[in-house]
């Protein structure tokens, strides 16, 4: 039939499943949330009314349309053209509150009131705090004890912002277990909260959701290139993936181009086979986590593996499932970066374009070496974040 035909492969289905990947495997006592933001999501997000405000809030509030950068002495080092998304230039300094804002959005037109989230390095709880500010709505973050102490300055913005920061005492005290007591709250507050989660991770339908409201970077980036270029689509376009929304957004209308070829960088950390690691794609195996079935690094017995990587936001034993099926098609290239190469990427744009960027995107960056583009082509970068927050980081691994 002409309509299945037309249909993306790399879209979400009716059923909530990329390929083989989504779905919501939820405990019973969470479907009446999860079912109510299913059955009233797209319409809200189609209604003129909530595209007028999100967007008037993308330009006025978030500072977009972000450049799009043309790297030139990057460019010259790898002989190839090479453009920067500049997501690093939002409000509070990566895309992250892309997101946030689409669902505090969808929140407020749910009838909500109070807004619950997790956050493993703070980064997802201070773009949930900053959106809850604007709009007036009480905000609850969950955030592991060891998590707290590690990440002070975050913990001090959210205070700041006037959020509540809960401290996860169970088990690892880490994202996890954040993520558990976050759940327990939503389970016991069904009526007037939403929960914010930060990527396209989760029960179906928050990965389509949340990677509906990155999408605006490859709207723009088709744009811009155009506009730079003459020619609308890049041969490569290179992002991070911690649970991929960043990418997700960079990818999403380029998606069904088969010339554009789609690149993720995973942390490797110390190695692949060193044990300390976040590569999910290179070390996991189908399964369940956080509500959908994806790639996930486990044990034999399927118990989830503690990640590591030296960059907070990929330290995530998981992907979302709109990249286990771009992994497991063939549609998306993944490459492992070590820590050491990651922090290698980030002073060489540092001195070469005047840009330090976060170690998330560090890893992106990291690719470059590895791709073996040739010098006509052309690719795109997606910057999702700036690096101050992580300066004692870069200066820690060269004084080791
Ligand atoms: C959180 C974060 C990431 C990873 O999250 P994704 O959902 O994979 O995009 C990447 N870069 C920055 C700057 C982040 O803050």
């Amino acid at each position: 039939m002409e309509t299945t035909e037309l249909k993306s492969a790399f879209q979400v289905d009716e059923r909530g499943y990329y390929g083989t990947f989504g779905g919501a495997f939820i405990p019973e006592m969470l479907y009446p949330n999860v079912e109510e933001l299913r059955r009233n999501y797209l319409d809200i997000i189609a209604d003129p009314a909530f595209q007028r405000e999100f967007r008037d809030l993308l330009t006025d509030y978030v500072g977009r349309p972000t450049p799009l950068f043309h790297a030139r002495r990057l460019s010259d080092t790898y002989q190839t053209t090479i453009y920067l998304k500049r997501e690093d230039l939002c409000h509070t300094g990566a895309h992250k509150v892309n997101n946030t804002i689409g669902q505090i959005l969808v929140a407020k037109r749910l009838g909500k009131q109070r807004i619950v989230a997790e956050t493993g390095a703070g980064q997802h709880g201070v773009a949930t705090a900053t959106v809850c500010a604007l709009m007036g709505l009480e905000c609850i973050v969950y955030m592991g004890k060891i998590d707290m102490e590690r990440q002070k300055p975050n913990v001090d913005r959210m205070h700041m912002l006037g959020a509540k920061v809960v401290p996860a005492t169970s088990g690892s005290q880490t994202l996890k277990d954040a993520t558990n007591e976050a759940m327990r709250h939503w389970i016991n507050n069904p009526v007037d909260t939403h929960y914010i989660i930060g990527s396209v991770v989760g029960p179906h339908p928050y990965p389509d959701m949340v990677a509906r409201f990155q999408s605006v970077i490859s709207e723009e980036v088709k744009k811009q290139l155009l506009e730079k270029t003459g020619r609308s689509t890049p041969d490569y376009i290179i992002a991070c993936v911690g649970g991929g929304s960043n990418a997700a957004g960079a990818f999403y209308h380029y998606l069904d181009e088969p010339t554009v070829r789609l690149v993720a960088a995973e942390a490797a950390g110390q190695g692949l086979t060193s044990g300390h690691s976040a590569a999910t794609t290179a070390l996991g195996k189908p399964g369940i986590l956080h509500g959908s079935r994806t790639i996930l690094m486990q044990t034999e017995d399927g118990q989830v593996v503690e990640p590591y990587s030296i960059s907070a936001g990929l330290d995530y034993p998981g992907i979302g499932p709109l990249h286990a099926h771009l992994y497991s098609s063939g549609r998306g290239r993944f490459f492992s970066i070590t820590d050491q190469e990651a922090v290698e990427a980030a002073f060489e744009l540092s001195r070469l374009e005047g840009i330090i960027p976060a170690l998330e995107s560090s890893h992106a960056l990291a690719c470059l070496p590895k791709l073996k583009a040739a010098s006509d082509e052309v690719i795109v970068i997606c910057l999702s974040g700036r690096g101050d927050k992580d300066l004692a980081a870069y200066t820690a691994y060269l004084d080791k």
